[in-house]
């Protein structure tokens, strides 16, 4: 992302939804997960309980293998738990065949990954639009809420460009642009830093914050400590369970970090 231009980020008025902050969105309790080898298992998550709230931003940290992107990907109703409850916005997940838990992953959360995992054929605005085509929506909608997301990630002026012709951060923006088109409530980002420079990092943080202080709820996995400072909540994990669990003390904001940061040509 270049200096000169301006990150701008807000939600669209027709919000399908207006969060409310203080509100359960996600109940875990007592979450296992086993993950078998031919005869071994891997015990990846062995009993996690927590509970995150509507407006919060969460940082996932711990080391390599501790669970975190097993966990992520329960939140993310990409997998289940062996054992324990997930009440996401108070349903219970494992009461839903596949189609529901599908249609409710598409409806209430965003993904985001290290990979940015566009299509490399095609543009910003088309890879932006891809979550859309599951949702009852016409040409004309899809366009203007692609348009939205991005207008909303500071790429408004990339819309016709290919991942090719992107950098990293401008990639991992359009990214998350198609993690938000959809209008969730939830964004969950598995290490969305992990292949970036550190200005580009916290250019994403500033995103990050921006969206979180519109009422979007955010949990984030990172292993880098100073990612984490831009949380408002940190919790730790450490062989599948959850070690530390507090208050961020001295928040950073994104935007003054910048301030001091070098650009890079
Ligand atoms: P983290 O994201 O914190 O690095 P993971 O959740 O990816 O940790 O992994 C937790 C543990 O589960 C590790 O021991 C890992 O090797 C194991 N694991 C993760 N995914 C699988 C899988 N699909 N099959 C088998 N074992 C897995
Ligand atoms: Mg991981």
């Amino acid at each position: 992302m270049s200096a000169q231009e301006p990150i701008s980020v807000s939600f669209p008025d027709g919000r399908e939804t207006v969060p409310r902050d203080g509100e359960t969105v996600i109940h875990v309790e007592e979450i296992h997960k086993v993950y078998s080898l031919g005869e071994t298992q891997v015990h990846a998550l062995r009993g996690v309980t927590l509970e995150i709230k509507r407006g919060e931003f969460v940082a996932i940290m711990g080391a390599s293998g501790s669970g975190k992107s097993t966990f992520m990907n329960i939140l993310g109703c990409l997998d289940k738990p062996a054992s324990g409850r997930y009440l996401l916005e108070g349903i219970d997940v494992a009461s839903l065949d596949k189609r529901q838990l599908a249609a409710i992953r598409n409806r209430k959360i965003g993904f985001v990954f290290q990979g940015f995992n566009l299509l490399a054929r095609t543009t910003a605005l088309e890879n932006t639009e891809l979550p859309t085509l599951y949702a009852r929506m016409d040409r004309a909608e899809r366009h203007r809420r692609a348009l939205e997301a991005l207008q909303m990630v500071g790429l408004a002026e990339r819309t016709g460009h290919f991942p090719s012709q992107l950098s990293g951060g401008q990639q991992q923006r359009v990214a998350i642009a198609r993690a938000l088109v959809n209008r969730p409530s939830i964004l969950l980002a598995d290490e969305p830093t992990g292949n970036l420079d550190s200005r580009t990092s916290v250019e994403l943080m500033e995103i990050f914050q921006s969206l979180n202080a519109r009422g979007l709820t955010i949990i984030l996995v990172t292993h880098e400590h100073d990612i984490a400072q831009f949380a408002k909540r940190s919790i730790v994990f450490r062989d599948g369970k959850i070690r530390r669990d507090e208050g961020v003390a001295r928040r950073a904001v994104a935007g003054e970090v910048l301030k001091t940061m070098p650009v890079i040509e």
